[in-house]
C-alpha cells in the first residue's frame, strides 16, 4: 500500500495538518500545530486571525472562561498511526491531554476536565464549538460544530488510529444503533467501497445528551485500538 485512503486526503486537504506517509506506507504521522482553522471567541479580539466571533452570551463567557487566546498557545502536535488501525484485544482509558487530531488542526480531549467531568460551569466557558483553551492547547469536549454538527463529517482521528465521524452514520444517514460502549462500530463510511465486506470500525460523536442539554461529548469512551502517543 503506497496510497493514502481517501480518508487520509481529507487531513491532507485540511490546512492547518501535516500528513506524511511511512516509506513503508504502513504508517502514517500527523502533525497539527493545534490551531483550529474556524472562528471561535477564543481568539484574540484584536481579531489579528479574522477568526474572532463575539460569544453568544459575552457576560456568561467572561466569567467562565478559561484563561488565554488561541494565539497563546505554541503547539506542535504529532501521532503516528498505522494506515490501518486494528481493534485491540482489550480497550483501553483516555488521558488527560490531546486524544486525537482533529480536521479543523485542534486536539480532541475526553470528558474530562482536571479531575473531574467536565461540568455546567466548564460548559458555559465553552466556544460554540464544544471548546475552550488551556492548558496547554485549545481543545475540544463537545461536538465541535464547525466541523460536524447532527451530521456525518468527519471530525477527525484518534490516538489508535480511528476515524470519529459526527453523530450520524454515513451508512444509514442517520443516528447509529450498534455503537459499543466507545461509540464506535464497523460499518461503510463515505470514505469506504459500499459493500459488507468494505465495513471499518470508526468512531461517532456521543449520540446522548449530556447533562440534559444540547451538549454531545465527542469522545467519552476508551481506545479500542492501540493508542499511539501525541506528543
Ligand atoms: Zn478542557
Ligand atoms: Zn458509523
Amino acid at each position: 500500500m503506497t496510497e493514502l485512503s481517501s480518508a487520509l486526503l481529507e487531513f491532507v486537504a485540511a490546512p492547518n495538518v501535516t500528513v506524511v506517509l511511512s516509506e513503508d506506507g504502513c504508517t502514517v504521522a500527523l502533525e497539527s500545530a493545534g490551531k483550529p482553522d474556524h472562528t471561535s471567541s477564543y481568539w484574540d479580539s484584536g481579531n489579528d486571525s479574522g477568526l474572532y466571533v463575539e460569544p453568544e452570551d459575552a457576560t456568561l463567557f467572561d466569567a467562565q472562561r478559561s484563561p488565554g487566546d488561541i494565539e497563546d498557545y505554541i503547539n506542535d502536535y504529532n501521532l503516528t498511526v498505522p494506515v490501518s488501525p486494528e481493534l485491540a484485544s482489550s480497550s483501553s482509558a483516555t488521558p488527560l491531554g490531546a486524544i486525537g487530531i482533529s480536521i479543523s488542526g485542534a486536539p480532541i480531549f475526553n470528558d474530562s476536565e482536571g479531575n473531574g467531568d467536565v461540568s455546567l460551569g466548564v460548559i458555559q466557558g465553552f466556544d460554540r464549538n464544544g471548546a475552550h483553551t488551556g492548558p496547554q492547547t485549545y481543545h475540544y469536549h463537545l461536538e465541535p460544530k464547525a466541523i460536524s454538527y447532527d451530521d456525518d463529517s468527519l471530525v477527525g482521528i484518534m490516538a489508535d488510529g480511528f476515524l470519529i465521524f459526527g453523530r450520524r452514520c454515513y451508512s444509514s444517514a442517520d443516528y447509529p444503533t450498534d455503537l459499543d460502549e466507545s461509540n464506535g462500530h464497523a460499518s461503510v463510511t463515505l470514505y469506504t467501497g459500499s459493500g459488507a465486506e468494505d465495513a471499518e470500525y470508526h468512531y461517532h460523536v456521543s449520540t446522548e445528551q449530556y447533562l440534559n442539554g444540547d451538549y454531545y461529548l465527542i469522545f467519552p469512551g476508551n481506545f479500542q485500538g492501540t493508542p499511539g502517543d501525541i506528543n
